[in-house]
């Protein structure tokens, strides 16, 4: 860990900045516990150890110290996290706060695109409200859109030029990082290299794309020609240092106050729905921008709510998208609800026509995700035949494996029995067990500690040369008789501990399983273990040894015996009678 990073994590107070996140409650002499931002749950499983500094959730075994939860909540990477931990506890950043050149030279390039984004926005509003603007904003006029609405969203127009973009930023950058920006095409010579630079979005009206910190990083580009000319009717930036469109939610930035606010998300798939719903007054809504939804997207949306109400549109693409982003949203916890408007209306044309009351209202009529999967497995396999049924069950199966909580499942699987009119015992049968068993995924439950591992990983985790004797005993008693520990299930983390320099305990156990049990074992100490109680852990698992020894022992002689095998039965009593005498030492010098 650099040494700035070092300096962050022992003036840092991981409560504090876990608290800016989420509520924690005291839950012990040095620790505290909350609902996990990284999974859904109804009861706490997420724990801060106030002394460790690090934090760890039973339910999903996330775990880690304040740096890891900064990354992990914000999407961000280390270095970033790093950096906004110290701006938390008011630590001022050092001069050179990059670990090498290529990442100065990245965040340098990384800020550059933002000042030329920030300048084209405010450039493409301006010309917006040029003349040559005017067919812009009639176009805007007609889908609805007010000045303030084109304000808000910093809507803009790109003339039908190839280089007056260029000119207006050609002073203010490189070639090479006008570029990167995105806002230029440039085609390829018959050398292989590229050729000038000139404007990518040419007579287009323009939408800026923005970060969740509200900056713009990229443009979605409306055509307003028509005919042949056209082209694409929406163009985007392609991804850039600054962008990814696997990262984005459209319209994160304006609509997370209201989401957290209201407790859930409204998902639709159009910019033009979002922005239109948006300045309507409904303002936790946020778009796909046309794509099922990816990983990280989800990532994003989890720290704000787990709840989200679809509006996809109702054409064949758009429940294809639609299915594959709610299939996502379930796997990973989300309730949801799907709204489906009448008329066929996307949500822009609906609320425009008949106004925002009965959106409101069409909002309130979500029906549950099981219901419209239930329902629509009904129109795609009409009629009552037996083969129909079983078609419709196959649609819906994979659906109902993919929910994480049983309860869920199994009123899903009734549910669809019910109305789809399944009789049939074996169809019935299959629908049970996916129910029981959720597929793919396997939930992995912590194994539970016994004492004895509880004190020895305590004592290995000891980071206070004061008490360096306790943590001696347990690293010696590991290296001298490996045998006697290996059939622990924390072996693994009783070895990275016994082998750490000056490490963080929780960050040299690998293992995702191995920390969690760690993570438990720290969580429930107040103090560490006392050399006296180190020393009797040592005897228990000892005796312990023994007593797995003896019970081999006594299956290989009866084993013996039933062969007739005297040689081997003499050997064997022997090595018994060895080891009861063994035990009954080690019973003595213990009492
Ligand atoms: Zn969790």
């Amino acid at each position: 860990m650099p040494d700035f990073a070092q300096t962050v994590k022992q003036q840092a107070d991981i409560v504090k900045v876990i608290e800016g996140y989420i509520r924690l409650r005291k839950a012990g002499a040095q620790n505290y516990s909350g609902l996990c931002p990284f999974h859904k749950e109804k009861s706490p499983s997420f724990s801060v150890h106030a002394v460790r500094q690090f934090y760890h959730c039973f339910g999903c075994q996330a775990s880690g110290d304040v740096f890891s939860f900064v990354a992990k909540i914000e999407n961000v990477t280390f270095p970033e996290a790093v950096r906004i931990v110290a701006q938390k506890c008011g630590i001022p950043l050092p001069k050179r706060e990059f670990s090498s050149p290529e990442q100065a030279a990245e965040a340098r390039l990384r800020a550059k695109l933002l000042e030329l984004h920030e300048i084209a926005t405010a450039w493409f509003e301006e010309q917006l409200r040029s003349p040559e603007g005017a067919v812009a904003r009639e176009y805007l006029a007609g889908r609805g859109l007010t000045p303030d609405g084109i304000k808000a969203f910093r809507i803009g127009y790109a003339p039908d030029s190839f280089n007056a973009l260029r000119d207006r930023l050609s002073g203010m950058a490189d070639n090479e990082t006008l570029r990167a920006s995105g806002l230029f095409s440039s085609k390829e010579q018959g050398d292989g290299s590229l050729g000038p630079i000139y404007d990518r979005f040419r007579k287009r009206v323009m939408f800026p794309i923005a970060n969740e910190g509200g900056r713009v990083i990229a443009f979605t580009a409306r055509t307003l020609e028509t005919g042949d000319k056209a082209g694409a009717k929406y163009i985007n930036s392609p991804e850039t240092p600054l962008y990814s469109k696997s990262l984005v939610l459209f319209n994160l930035d304006k609509a997370r106050a209201s989401i957290r606010q209201h407790e859930f998300a409204l998902l639709v798939e159009g910019q033009m729905d979002c922005i239109s719903v948006y300045l309507r007054g409904i303002q936790n809504v946020i778009a796909t921008s046309g794509t099922a939804f990816t990983e990280q997207q989800v990532a994003l949306l989890r720290r704000h709510t787990s709840q989200v109400v679809v509006n996809f549109d109702p054409d064949a693409a758009g429940s294809n998208a639609a299915e594959k982003s709610i299939a996502m949203l379930t796997e990973e916890g989300f309730t949801i609800k799907i709204v489906t408007l009448d008329g066929g209306l996307d949500p822009d044309r609906y609320i425009r026509e008949r106004g925002v009351e009965a959106y409101t209202q069409a909002l309130r009529g979500a029906r549950r995700q099981a219901d419209y999967l239930i329902e629509r497995a009904r129109l795609l396999f009409p009629g009552a035949s037996a083969e129909q049924k079983v078609k419709a069950m196959n649609f819906l199966l994979p659906h109902i494996r993919r929910m994480p909580e049983k309860l869920a499942r199994d009123q899903f699987a009734a549910d669809a029995a019910q109305k789809l009119g399944i009789d049939s015992a074996v169809l019935r049968e299959e629908l049970r067990q996916a129910a029981l068993k959720r597929r793919d995924r396997v939930e992995t439950r912590a194994a539970t500690l016994t004492e004895v591992e509880r004190v020895l990983l305590r004592a290995l985790a000891i980071t206070d040369p004061e008490d360096e004797r306790a943590r001696r005993l347990a690293v010696e008693a590991l290296a001298q008789q490996p045998a006697w520990f290996e059939h622990l299930g924390t072996y693994a983390a009783m070895q990275a501990l016994a082998v750490r320099q000056a490490n963080d305990p929780i960050e040299v156990v690998e293992d995702l399983e191995q920390r969690a049990l760690l993570a438990e074992a720290l969580l429930a100490e107040t103090k560490p273990p006392l050399e006296s109680e180190v020393e009797s852990a040592i005897q228990e698992i000892h005796e312990r040894a023994i007593e797995n020894r003896q019970r081999d022992l006594r299956a290989l002689i009866a084993e013996a015996e039933r062969r007739g095998d005297f040689t081997e039965l003499a050997l064997l009593t022997q090595q018994k009678l060895d080891l009861d005498r063994a035990l009954r030492q080690l019973h003595r010098g213990g009492a």
